[in-house]
């Protein structure tokens, strides 16, 4: 008899307790406002931290490492937390979820992508969002076999020689195809992807991986310093350079896939108007956070991701959007 009269008070006690402990529904978390109005991601391809980052003189790396780096975030504690191939690594960026998928190009996300739900949270037209890439097997980070009805908005490509199937590219020609796309589309989420690097290495050719480096620096300068000239991305851009893996420890550079050190160290360069210029982040990360944190500078929501915004990389009181 006791508990028909006791528990009802104890239910108006806690529950009145916990209303005192919540803010009031009235006043909702505001958003960070944000400068940046377009995002790219930059991957180059299977290059090892040792051989780029991790090395004190930066000898592969020194327009990256000594003009970019004081101009944003140098992330020295980034990782690939999933499987260390071309295709898992890609996926993880652009979806925020680790998928065990194949690395040829046969197998589809099964999650909509950061390009998916840009378009659909938007409404912008296929053109806004594009996915350019050395690799033809990379066209598949346009696609999903989701059911989700965010699956439809799916973003332009172009991949590889002439799309998926048809074989692999120079990185220069896709930085030109890049450039031709920014200037004449304007578009506002893009993921461009340059190879060499990794594809020297898996020849065997040591000197080949080295100068594919190199000239990946170069190209990363360049395209950066041509978006600072152009009116529409100049102060509004986000850039995020990064790798899809690593590989192999020692003198075991051709390969990569496992969970060693080499493969799974990478990097994360932060360029734009938002990034806190000159620092280093401190706070371990991985690829899913790319996605995270590439839908909250471009305010849409990115649902049931394993990811989450790297919000350590910004500055607290950002230049508000106008
Ligand atoms: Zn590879
Ligand atoms: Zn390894």
């Amino acid at each position: 008899m006791i508990n028909f009269i006791v528990l009802p008070f104890l239910f108006l006690c806690t529950h009145l307790f916990s209303s005192s402990l919540q803010p009031p529904a009235s006043i909702p978390e505001q958003p960070r406002k944000y400068a940046t109005k377009n995002v790219v991601i930059l991957v180059i391809d299977g290059v090892r931290y040792s051989d780029s980052w991790g090395d004190p003189t930066f000898s592969n790396i020194p327009r990256m490492a000594k003009h970019l780096a004081a101009k944003g975030v140098f992330h020295p504690q980034f990782y690939n937390k999933g499987v260390t191939l071309t295709n898992p690594g890609h996926v993880a960026l652009t979806t925020g979820h680790h998928q065990m998928i194949e690395n040829d190009g046969s197998e589809l996300p099964g999650q909509p992508s950061i390009f998916h739900y840009y378009r659909q949270h938007t409404g912008a037209p296929a053109k806004a969002a594009w996915v350019i890439t050395s690799k033809d097997k990379l066209e598949i980070l346009a696609r999903t076999n989701s059911t989700s009805p965010a699956a439809a908005f799916a973003p332009s490509v172009n991949c590889g020689i002439k799309g998926l199937g048809t074989g692999y590219r120079d990185d220069t020609t896709t930085i030109r195809i890049s450039k031709q796309v920014l200037a004449r589309h304007k578009p506002k989420l893009v993921l461009i992807n340059l190879r060499e690097p990794d594809s020297e290495a898996h020849a065997g050719n040591w000197n080949g991986y080295i100068k594919a480096i190199r000239q990946s620096d170069r190209l990363v300068y360049d395209f950066w310093n041509w978006l600072q000239k152009n009116p529409h991305y100049k102060n509004t851009t986000t850039l995020l350079v990064t790798n899809d893996h690593g590989r192999h420890e020692g003198n075991r550079f051709e390969n990569h896939g496992d969970k060693c050190e080499g493969c799974r160290h990478i990097s994360l360069l932060a360029l734009g108007p938002d990034v806190k210029a000159g620092t280093r982040a401190t706070r371990e990360r991985s690829q899913v956070d790319v996605a995270a944190t590439t839908a909250e500078l471009l305010g849409f929501k990115l649902p049931n991701q394993e990811g989450e915004p790297m919000l350590e990389l910004f500055k607290t009181t950002s230049t508000a959007r106008k």
